[in-house]
Formats: C-alpha cells, structure tokens, sequence
C-alpha cells in the first residue's frame, strides 16, 4: 500500500511551516546574497528513517531539507505537524508576558526582519558608513514569513532557471564550435580547456587563410603550366611575354571559377 504523505493545517500552522523552511533553508545553504544558488533537497522522510541529536527516530512521516551537493552533512528534520519541535539548539528566550506576546507575534513573522518589514544595513562600504534601515530583502516589506518563503522560492528558482539556461547555452555553444573545429568537447569539464580551444581554433582558422594569400599565384602559375601544356605551347620554350599571358588567362580563369564557387 502506498503511503500518503499529507498534513492536515491551518493558516497559522502553514506560516509557522513557512517560516520553519526558511529557517532550514538558510541552516544547510546560508543566509547570504551568495547562497542563493546553493541547491537543496526538500524530501519526505518515512517514519524511522531519521534520527535526531538524542539518537531519536522519528515517529511520523517528516520533511528533511538538506544541501544537494553534500548529503553528508546530514538533513534539517522539519515536522509540519511541530515545524520548530526539531530545534534543539534554539536559545529559549527567558520566559515573560512581553516575550510572550511577542512569540505570537512572531509566529507568522518574517525570520529575518522579525515581522518588522525593515532590516538594518550599513549605508555604504566607506569608513563613515552608517546604519540605514530599508524594505526587508525577504519579504519585501510585508514582515510576513509566508512572503518571504514565497519571495525566496521564486528568488530560487529564477536564478536557477537562468543560471541552468545560460550554462546550457554556452555548453551547445562550445559542443558547436568543437564539431566544427574538430576538437574534443568534454560535457563535463568543458570549461577547463578554452585557451586550448581558442588556440586549436586559431591555428585552423590561420592556415587555410596564410594559404589563400599564398595559393593564387602558386595556382596560377601551375595553371598558366597547365593551359600552355594544354595548348601545346611549351613552356619551356615561351617567351616572357606569352608566360604573363597565360598567367593572365589563367587567373581570370580561376577568378571566374571562384565566382561560381560562391555565387
Ligand atoms: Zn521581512
């Protein structure tokens, strides 16, 4: 029998799960501009296939979220059902009738601007940079954690898709210069060996245009041979200025044969 994999909630409980994944996405990627890119793995994890830092299994059917590169780095346990349950290493604040309002205010809040839809950054990177208070970068200033999870994953998978897209552009791209340059196009490490590509390429490219510039009076003195021959003119025998005819003849000859090469 198949399992179903479904958890009833609420409103609330899908925030707190929202804010939750926020939470594991920055524990395992990062929180910074540069993590963006990181890929994770968010997966259903059966019941006794995860144990937690007591050595616990899990009794129910969990969410894992772990980085997709590094598997060993273990995965970030989120139950929908008790999304902050997990978080053992979560500084308990100290227990209070303001803290707690303030909790429940958090509940749906935006992780990183606290509900508050601003975030405190420096001004500028100079020696007299000061704090400056601007839209929250998560959840655009709404303070909500369910922006910021929406904001993020589409922040995600924007890039992704674009970073996928340009990366797969630029790889038909060399796998096309390679077939025509006749150099080995490696799918993987492709990008390892562009000087040698670009060099491979100049050399073809050189030669058959160093021969060109050679070529016209190399043939056309083998063909003005040829058409003398042809005539039964020895050239051997043909003074200088029967040898310059025939060059001639010959090069408007193959002027006119290249012309219909290219027309
Ligand atoms: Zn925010």
């Amino acid at each position: 029998m198949t399992q179903q994999y479904k958890w009833l909630s609420t409103v609330a409980q899908m925030k707190l799960l929202a804010a939750e994944l926020i939470r594991a996405a920055e524990s395992m990627g990062g929180d910074d501009e540069e993590s963006h890119d990181i890929e994770l793995v968010l997966a259903v994890a059966p019941a006794g296939t995860v144990q937690d830092d007591d050595g616990v299994w899990n009794a129910k059917p969990i969410l894992t979220v772990r980085l997709d590169e590094y598997p060993e780095e273990g995965v970030y346990p989120v139950d929908p059902y008790d999304p902050t349950g997990g978080r053992v290493d979560d500084p308990t604040p100290p227990a209070s009738a303001q803290d707690d309002a303030k909790d429940e205010r958090q509940a749906g809040a935006c992780p990183r601007c606290d509900g508050s839809g601003e975030i405190t950054v420096m001004s500028d990177n100079s020696p007299d940079a000061h704090d400056v208070d601007v839209c929250c970068d998560h959840c655009q200033g709404s303070g909500a954690a369910v922006d910021a999870a929406k904001f993020l994953a589409a922040a995600l998978s924007g890039e992704k898709y674009r970073h996928m897209q340009l990366w797969a552009e630029y790889r038909n791209f060399h796998r096309s210069l390679c077939a025509r340059f006749g150099y080995g196009h490696d799918e993987i490490h492709f990008r390892r060996d562009l000087v040698s590509l670009e060099e491979a390429i100049a050399s073809k490219v050189a030669a058959p245009a160093a021969g060109d510039a050679r070529l016209p009076p190399l043939n056309i003195e083998a063909a003005a041979k040829a058409m003398a021959e042809c005539m039964d003119y020895p050239w051997a025998h043909m003074p200088e200025q029967g040898r310059a005819t025939m060059r001639e003849h010959a090069q408007t000859v193959i002027r006119a044969a290249s012309q219909q090469q290219e027309g």
